[in-house]
């Protein structure tokens, strides 16, 4: 009895993450034209693990991480990022900002 409810929120899960799997990046979206659109957002000094799903017809998800320059307040950074997204259809996006990292990601040495 425990357990059934779990098992079947995992089945959920698995049903879930293979759907997204399964639907891969829309073809209506070049992820490097798009990549760099959200580079040129001013305060992004670099982007990546940039990854764009398509879950239905009319829905389009992507998630990316961005490296942002201290010195621009990230609301304002996140809403013209959002906004270079809405342009690609795109409605729903996990934005992860990184500060102090290079332009892979790594964290810099020697920050002050
Ligand atoms: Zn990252």
């Amino acid at each position: 009895m425990f357990d059934s409810g779990l098992l079947t929120f995992s089945r959920t899960l698995v049903k879930s993450a293979s759907f997204i799997l399964l639907q891969g990046v829309p073809t209506s979206i070049t992820l490097e034209d798009l990549r760099e659109d959200i580079r040129r957002v001013r305060g992004v000094t670099s982007v990546h693990e940039l990854h764009v799903w398509q879950l239905s017809e009319s829905k389009i998800i992507a998630s990316v991480h961005v490296c942002v320059d201290n010195s621009v307040e990230y609301m304002k950074v996140a809403a013209n990022i959002r906004e270079v997204l809405h342009d690609y259809n795109v409605h729903s996006c996990t934005i992860q900002p990184e500060y102090n990292v290079d332009n892979d990601g790594k964290p810099l040495q020697n920050t002050v």
